[in-house]
């Protein structure tokens, strides 16, 4: 699903490289935590992957596309099979919970008969169908959340990127949140997550795979927030 071979992202005016010779796989159906310090480079995985950034050199192929290689008309497709959710909800303050998440499909044309199919699945997988009229100021930050996850998986995408979706919520929302993002992977979603959320990690025992600097330090099957001692 994510193949990163040697990668190196250097941004611009930078002079360190934010990634550096970085070996990567996700097979598909896997879910991976990805830790580290802030400033370790998780993000710019994320970005990679969407093809937000550019890599400096190496070679990745994401959900069966070639980064390297791929054409700018191209990358709404890639984005289209990659959902993301993001630490700060990004939901449209004016629309209700039901347009937030049918907003992308009318966008790309959705027939409205499917959107009217899709959009109550989606929140009924998030366990928000009795929200989907309400503003998201009227909600919780966990269940902003279950709305921005609704949104990223109504396209049924293969594969899931979260970063830091459990930054904005308190222990047991982020717990709620992680394990919603568990059952979708057990529905076949390839799921990475970075996350600084120790306890979750350590509560998982998934794959993790440790960044610091810039490079991977750790990659373990199924590993804790922290190298075992
Ligand atoms: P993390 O998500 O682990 O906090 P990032 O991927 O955001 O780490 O950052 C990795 C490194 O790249 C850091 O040194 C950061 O300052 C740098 N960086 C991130 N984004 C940019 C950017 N747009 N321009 C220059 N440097 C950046
Ligand atoms: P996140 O909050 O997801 O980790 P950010 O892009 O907000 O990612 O920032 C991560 C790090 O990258 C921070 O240390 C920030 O200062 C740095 N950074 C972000 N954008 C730039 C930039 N344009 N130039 C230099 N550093 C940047």
């Amino acid at each position: 699903m994510i193949r990163f071979q040697l990668v190196a992202k250097t941004y611009p005016r930078s002079t360190r490289p934010a990634l550096d010779d970085v070996d990567l796989v996700v097979e598909p159906g896997e879910f991976v935590f990805l830790v580290g310090p802030s400033g370790s480079g998780k993000s710019t995985i994320v970005r990679l992957a969407l093809r937000e950034e550019g890599i400096t050199s190496g070679e990745l192929e994401v959900a069966g596309h070639d980064l390297r290689r791929i054409p700018r008309r191209r990358i709404p497709h890639l984005r289209r099979q990659v959902g993301t959710v993001f630490q700060d909800f990004r939901l449209l303050p004016d629309k209700t919970v039901e347009d937030n998440v049918a907003y992308v499909l009318h966008v790309l044309g959705t027939p409205p008969v499917e959107v009217r199919k899709a959009v109550p699945e989606a929140l009924e997988t998030v366990g928000l169908s009795d929200l989907a009229r309400r503003l998201p100021h009227q909600l919780s930050g966990g269940e902003q959340q279950r709305v921005a996850i609704a949104r990223a998986l109504v396209r049924r995408p293969p594969l899931l990127l979260a970063d830091e979706p459990t930054g904005n919520l308190d222990p047991d929302a982020s717990l709620e949140i992680v394990r919603l993002l568990e059952r979708i992977n057990a529905g076949g979603t390839t799921v990475v997550m970075a996350t600084h959320d120790d306890r979750i990690v350590d509560a998982l025992r998934r794959r993790v795979v440790q960044l610091d600097a810039g490079r991977i330090v750790r990659d373990e099957a199924t590993g804790g927030y922290l190298r075992a001692p």
